[in-house]
């Protein structure tokens, strides 16, 4: 499908770009939406032969998350679909430099391929970028995810890809947790940008999908094209409802992460002065805090209870929806040990900052 008007969309400010991009060729009689096309083939010799090659529907959200992040997209039915795309650009028997603390799914993923053999990894703290460039020289790969899950680590992405390039090196960067209204990778030269759509972009905590953006130049197109090829041969395609769901809750990124990060930014303030909080991370930007709490012995039944004891605030994994949510993250198989048993991650959503704080407030208050 063709979005010539997208081009257009250039100049404008990317709270205009949420809302106007991936929208149906302006004619008379069109719908401002465009439609779900389920289907799994085409009628032979048009420009789509299969529907697991691609699909019309994608096509929208792919093309509105491509310009956001300066950019060419491809929609995956996961963020980890993504991120093993992304990973399949390491030839066999490659070496990754990778942060010892990133999403549990990466750091396991990263870990099972070096135990069999497929990779090695070299295992960094990309919060230090002289120890994360001494490890890059002979490397295929340096992964990172800036701010971090969930210790809301930041890495200097702009010097360390300069670095990584210098030593040949390919840089992903996850940039889930900033979105591209609060953080452009591609814009520092790193090669692959990965998303969990799932997260904020989506936004609504009702679908599972994910992104790659690759720049667009004669090297990231090289990669976009691997990137389709390992899409289409390994099957990890969004289903069209959810790829449409997606684009509908694109719409209102700029409206839910404003007042997301507000929410949060009062929040971590407020967090600091209460007794149970031993330590709030919080980067100063974006809509994630992550809290330990004291307790008995190391805090971990505080912390379960404290993620027990809220009403406005639902006890679930995940995070970026409008719904705010709160986990001990030390409750995930795999998660890495650099996480404090004690913590406490908060997705903060859109509700009304006073019951955000009240609800949190009671349940901290009634830890004994
Ligand atoms: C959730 C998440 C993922 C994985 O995405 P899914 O959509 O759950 O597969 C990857 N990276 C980060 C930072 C995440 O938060």
């Amino acid at each position: 499908m063709e979005h010539p008007n997208d081009d257009a969309h250039a100049d404008l400010s990317p709270r205009t770009k949420v809302v106007a991009l991936g929208r149906p060729e302006r004619t008379a009689g069109a719908a401002l939406n465009p439609p779900v096309t389920f289907t799994s083939t085409y009628i032979q010799d048009g420009p789509i032969n299969y529907a697991r090659v691609d699909n019309p529907t994608w096509t929208p959200f792919e093309e509105a998350v491509g310009e956001l992040e300066g950019g060419r997209a491809l929609l995956f039915s996961s963020g980890m679909a993504a991120v093993h795309a992304a990973l399949s650009l390491v030839p066999a028997g490659g070496t990754v430099v990778a942060p010892a603390a990133a999403y549990n799914g990466v750091v396991v993923s990263l870990t099972e391929a070096e135990q069999e053999g497929r990779l090695s990894v070299r295992w960094v703290d990309v919060t230090d970028t002289d120890a994360t460039v001494a490890a890059l020289p002979g490397a295929d790969l340096l992964w990172l995810e800036s701010p971090s899950n969930p210790l809301l680590e930041l890495a200097d992405i702009s010097a360390l890809t300069a670095a990584a390039h210098e030593a040949g090196t390919l840089v992903v960067v996850d940039n889930t947790f900033a979105t591209p209204l609060l953080q452009r990778p591609l814009e520092d030269g790193v090669d692959v940008v990965v998303h969990s759509a799932t997260k904020y972009l989506a936004g609504h905590s009702d679908v599972i999908l994910g992104l790659t953006v690759t720049a667009d130049t004669e090297h990231g197109r090289g990669l976009h094209t691997r990137l389709a090829r390992q899409r289409t041969l390994g099957g990890a395609i969004a289903g069209p409802m959810e790829a449409w769901l997606a684009l509908r809750g694109l719409r209102t990124l700029s409206l839910r992460l404003e007042r997301a990060c507000a929410n949060a930014a009062d929040l971590a303030e407020r967090l600091r002065s209460h007794p149970r909080i031993s330590r709030v991370r919080y980067p100063g930007w974006g809509a994630i805090v992550s809290v330990e709490v004291t307790g008995d012995g190391d805090g971990t039944e505080a912390a379960e209870a404290l993620t027990t004891g809220t009403r406005v605030w639902s006890p679930s994994t995940s995070l970026g929806g409008v719904e705010s949510q709160l986990e001990r993250r030390r409750r995930q198989p795999g998660e890495p040990e650099a996480v404090p048993v004690n913590l406490v991650r908060l997705s903060v959503g859109v509700e009304d900052v006073e019951d955000l704080w009240t609800d949190l407030r009671r349940a901290l208050d009634a830890l004994a």
